[in-house]
């Protein structure tokens, strides 16, 4: 048995005022005491100032490899290249914290098919994106359109394995050719898919930049909405009924926060967003709009798509959700426990709770207070393993 102490300790959804000692064996919380408390005999201890659950990324694409052709260039990639990239991004978000990952699009399976990893992160895929002829990130090989072959396409992810079903409703950012403001699907055929995802148990999250695309998720009964960016032809745009109806439904939202500080998107994606009358900045002040409107919000990244978007940037979208007026407590909650609700995870991890994954971070202050913690990583504990840090 093992113990790791903190006399400033966050459990995933509250700060526990006593600090505390998590003991764990085989990989498993088995304990969770006071920091004062003392350890079993025989328990070696490790101690740090602060120490929360690991963090969770509930959108990444472990295929992408955070450089200016990630997406791009999957289909020319070798499976032996492609199988570095994804071991490679896996070991990125360790080393940040990041013990949990939820893949949403890779590249003809490579995610859901690779054999589970003692020593990588938790993860949970989607399998290639469900899009229409064309559509954004088509190149991942999830094509399709009409409402029976969607619900084959749901068919298939649910027989392969996949943890989560994710569609593209409307155009993305860094596929040409797409439109940001128009929808993939029709309202019968995005229900097709919701229906059919939920009778075989799996929950569905749609990529959705345009007003319209947002509507539309949320009126077939969508699990989650990524980006929820909102878009309109003059910028972002959350009609008052719409928070209300995403509040109401509890649906989780992910703006895709974080980015590396000092990275300009290259010039093709602002152009791009100025096509909407958007930029960054409003994408933030964004966020807050749909905070104050009461919405579920995870801090997950859409990591690895290009340079400015690098594989363990939770604790940057962390630092973003803040920024944007959420409390601190919420925003690690974002990151951890919702986080592992969002991505079907809460039995196994998110939570410093008995019987869970001992997946923890170790930091030097406390997390309530600045966030800016999380970024200086000191001791990373992924199902029981001490994972070793760089530098
Ligand atoms: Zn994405």
């Amino acid at each position: 048995m093992r113990g790791y102490r903190a006399e400033i300790a966050f459990d995933g959804d509250h700060a526990l005022p006593d600090g505390a000692l998590v003991l764990v064996e085989g990989g498993v919380i088995v304990g969770i005491e006071p920091a004062g408390f003392p350890p079993p005999d025989g328990c070696q201890v490790v101690a740090h100032p602060a120490m929360l659950p690991g963090l969770i990324d509930s959108h990444v694409h472990l295929c992408a490899d955070s450089g200016p052709a990630a997406l791009e260039q999957l289909p020319d990639l070798s499976a032996e290249h492609l199988r570095d990239i994804i071991a490679t991004a896996e070991r990125q978000n360790l080393h940040a914290g990041v013990t949990a990952v939820r893949d949403l699009g890779d590249l003809d399976w490579a995610v859901v098919d690779r054999p589970r990893r003692a020593d990588g992160p938790t993860v949970v895929a989607a399998g290639p994106p469900l899009t229409s002829p064309g559509g954004h990130c088509w190149n991942m090989g999830g094509e399709g359109t009409g409402v029976d072959a969607l619900r084959r396409a749901v068919l298939d992810r649910a027989e392969r394995g996949a943890d989560v079903v994710k569609i593209m409703a409307s155009g993305g950012v860094l596929t040409p050719g797409t439109d940001l403001l128009a929808c993939q699907f029709s309202l019968e055929e995005m229900r097709a898919v919701v229906e059919e995802a939920h009778r075989h148990g799996l929950p569905v999250t749609a990529h959705a930049h345009g007003l319209p695309a947002v509507e539309r998720s949320v009126e077939a009964g969508v699990d989650g909405i990524e980006h929820c960016s909102c878009f309109t032809s003059s910028g972002p745009h959350l009609p008052p009924e719409l928070g209300a109806r995403l509040a109401a439904a509890g649906t989780y939202v992910c703006p895709t926060l974080g980015s590396v500080p000092g990275i300009e998107p290259p010039p093709h994606v602002l152009a791009r967003l100025q096509t909407v009358g958007a930029d960054l900045e409003q994408h933030r002040a964004h966020a807050g709009a749909l905070y104050r409107a009461g919405v579920t919000l995870t801090a997950g990244t859409d990591a690895g798509i290009g340079p400015a978007k690098r594989h363990g940037l939770v604790p940057m979208a962390v630092a973003d959700l803040v920024d944007a007026g959420m409390p601190a407590s919420q925003a690690l909650a974002s990151s951890t426990a919702l986080a592992a609700r969002a991505c079907g995870l809460e039995a196994r991890t998110g939570r410093l709770a008995v019987g869970l994954d001992a997946d923890l971070l170790m930091v030097d202050g406390d997390p309530l207070t600045d966030v800016s913690v999380l970024q200086r990583p000191r001791a990373v504990v992924s199902r029981g393993r001490d994972v070793v840090l760089a530098g």
